[in-house]
């Protein structure tokens, strides 16, 4: 058996006012008697500091929605209410409850159970109204969960023969690519600019510890991080490939923005890169209209791996903003059955970035036939960045983020991903799927709500819409 590929995640709390779902207040009929320090199991409540006899403000940071504390205070005198901030976060993509789920997991690397079973939707855009196929059938692939079985979620990074050929003699005359494995389907995506020195150098850490990468823009490679160059994707201007000899030399991959003249010159450009490195090469592509063409043409004229880039909810980009515009996983199935329609689909790797904003967006986005992911706002909402959608989008920053040490934000980034290694195991295991590899395209293990409901209702409402007729 490999080995196992572990994650080690560590409780790491973040003393930064985050917004809770409920906060829970202590009224002035307090008779601090102290009972509910010994009900609450997670110990949002405790004396005060200063005056022991006197009851501390409570800890909503830990409080875990149970109620007990509020059932058994004998005065009344605990509250908890609906914070008003909750539901101002977010917009229709990034839902208020999402923000709750990711500061959790980056507190202690756990699945976040709330007692009440799901709660979310089972139809709705996007990833919404996809559900993963988890057949009793395939059980026994669950104890790859608990360590009986290895469920390996590493995939590859490169190109990749559609056949190999052999001589009369049984040589291989095929040339293998040089390809690159990382232990998870996910790296890290280009951070926002202004983001504070600290939290940039504990993602670049973070990427590092996890053995994935982190797509840097070359000039923002200083010093300091150049030392993790093994897991830094720079992303360099092709007109610039000269001046950043020295990075092409020692990054295994390196990134190019996807530019019109690509379609023809990206044998050249690989030729380029090819004299000063074996660094595997990225086109990101924006996820427009006509996608899957420019991808598939990249991928004819030699492209290795390609990045389609949606936007930050996962929509099209330079969409005209109407509901015709194709959300994420229409955008991976349309670039995917257009490769294997051409029968290429082996010979390209495609990441697909954009709107990833919980764990299970990433086995969804591989079922549609990504090969991997890319993220960024879950790791900054980990440390208690807020979005908010509308009117436009705007990103805020948690006052004194920039004083938190580093190895504080690095540690809740690798609990993020701890959370997020576990759901794929269990997604995997109960799909029975052992390697992560096999999830892409692997439709017959999803569910669409469109196809089941046009295959339930499609029938009897076509009817009856052309006996109206
Ligand atoms: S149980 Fe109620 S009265 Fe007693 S300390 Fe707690 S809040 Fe105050
Ligand atoms: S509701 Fe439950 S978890 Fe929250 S403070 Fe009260 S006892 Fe603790």
């Amino acid at each position: 058996m490999p080995k196992k590929y572990h994650i080690h995640p560590k409780v790491m709390p973040l003393n930064l006012d985050y917004v809770y779902k409920f906060r829970i207040e202590r009224g002035e009929n307090c008779i601090n008697c102290g009972r509910c320090t010994k009900v609450c199991i997670y110990e949002a409540h405790k004396r005060g500091k200063g005056d022991p006899r006197k009851m501390a403000d409570p800890n909503t940071v830990v409080c875990r929605n149970c109620f007990r504390c509020i059932q058994e205070c004998p005065r009344g005198a605990l509250e908890k209410s609906l914070d008003k901030d909750f539901l101002n976060i977010g917009g229709s993509y990034w839902k208020s409850d999402i923000f709750i789920t990711l500061w959790k997991q980056a507190e202690d690397g756990k699945v976040p159970v709330t007692g009440a079973g799901y709660r979310g939707p089972f139809t709705g855009p996007g990833f919404d109204s996809m559900w993963t196929d988890m057949s009793e059938i395939v059980r026994p692939t669950r104890d790859g969960i608990h360590g009986r079985e290895y469920i390996s979620t590493s995939v590859e990074l490169g190109r990749k023969l559609n056949h190999l050929t052999f001589d009369e003699c049984g040589k291989l005359l095929s040339k293998i690519h040089d390809t690159v494995d990382i232990p998870i389907p996910i790296i890290f995506d280009i951070p926002p600019e202004n983001l504070s020195p600290n939290v940039k150098l504990a993602q670049v850490r973070a990427a590092a510890e996890l053995n994935t990468f982190i797509v840097l823009p070359a000039t923002e490679i200083a010093a300091d991080i150049k030392k993790y160059i093994k897991n830094i994707i720079p992303l360099i201007s092709a007109k610039e490939i000269d001046q950043h000899q020295g990075l092409i030399k020692s990054a295994r991959i390196v990134a190019f923005e996807y530019a019109e003249e690509m379609l023809s010159a990206f044998p050249a450009l690989k030729e380029k890169i090819k004299k000063i490195s074996n660094a595997l090469t990225i086109i990101r592509v924006p996820a427009t209209k006509s996608v899957e063409t420019i991808v598939s043409q990249l991928a004819h004229n030699g492209a290795e791996i390609i990045h389609v880039v949606a936007d930050y909810r996962g929509m099209e980009v330079n969409g005209s903003g109407n509901e015709n515009n194709r959300l994420g996983k229409d955008i991976i199935r349309a670039v995917h059955l257009k490769l294997v329609e051409e029968r290429i689909r082996d010979e390209v790797t495609i990441i697909f970035s954009g709107g990833i904003a919980m764990a299970e967006h990433v086995p969804k986005s591989m079922l549609c036939g990504a090969d991997l992911t890319a993220i960024d706002l879950p790791l900054l909402i980990a440390l208690g960045v807020r979005l908010y959608e509308s009117p436009e989008k705007i990103i805020v920053f948690p006052e004194g983020l920039e004083n938190i040490p580093v190895r504080t934000v690095r540690q809740r980034m690798i609990n993020l991903m701890s959370a997020w290694h576990s759901q794929l195991l269990e997604v995997m295991g109960a799909m029975g799927i052992r390697e992560a590899r096999r999830l892409r395209g692997e439709t017959g293990r999803a569910i669409f709500f469109e196809e089941i409901d046009n295959e339930t209702f499609g029938k009897i409402f076509k009817k009856r819409e052309s006996a109206n007729v």
